[in-house]
């Protein structure tokens, strides 16, 4: 989980996901075939079964689809409480990405609530985590 600050150990197909935020892009795998956008990415693409599966940039946008509010410090240097979610990309629903909310009251944060993409740099890894789309 990305919330633990733990993390994660990148495999080389994954490496535009956690890199892509160093030129500010959200990078996700998308079938050149049938256009369809793959996360967690693999071989071969779902949808259609091509090979052709290349990493491109979104719009970084995205609506919360789930959340939940974490009130334990699992971690000495973790801040509580933060927001864990998922939220559906906006170029294709079904992509979905595990995040933090950020930048905002926890109490302003709902299903539904519209959130762009952010980057955190810890060492060679540029987490997204996600931020309200327009300050209220
Ligand atoms: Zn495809």
């Amino acid at each position: 989980m990305i919330a633990n600050r733990t993390m994660p150990v990148v495999d080389p197909s994954e490496a535009h996901f956690w890199c892509g935020g160093k030129e500010g892009r959200l990078l996700i795998s998308r079938c050149q075939s049938c256009s369809e956008y793959i996360h967690p990415t693999g071989p071969i693409c779902p949808a259609c079964l091509s090979r052709e599966i290349k990493p491109e940039a979104v719009s970084g946008k995205a609506v919360i689809s789930t959340f939940t509010i974490n009130y334990q410090a699992w971690f000495p240097d973790l801040e509580v409480p933060y927001v864990v979610a998922i939220v559906e990309l906006e170029e294709q629903p079904s992509v979905r990405l595990m995040t933090n909310i950020v930048g905002c009251d926890l109490e302003s944060v709902h299903i539904g609530m519209k959130v762009r993409v952010i980057f955190k740099q810890v060492d060679e890894i540029f987490l997204p985590l996600f931020e309200p789309e327009v300050t209220a």
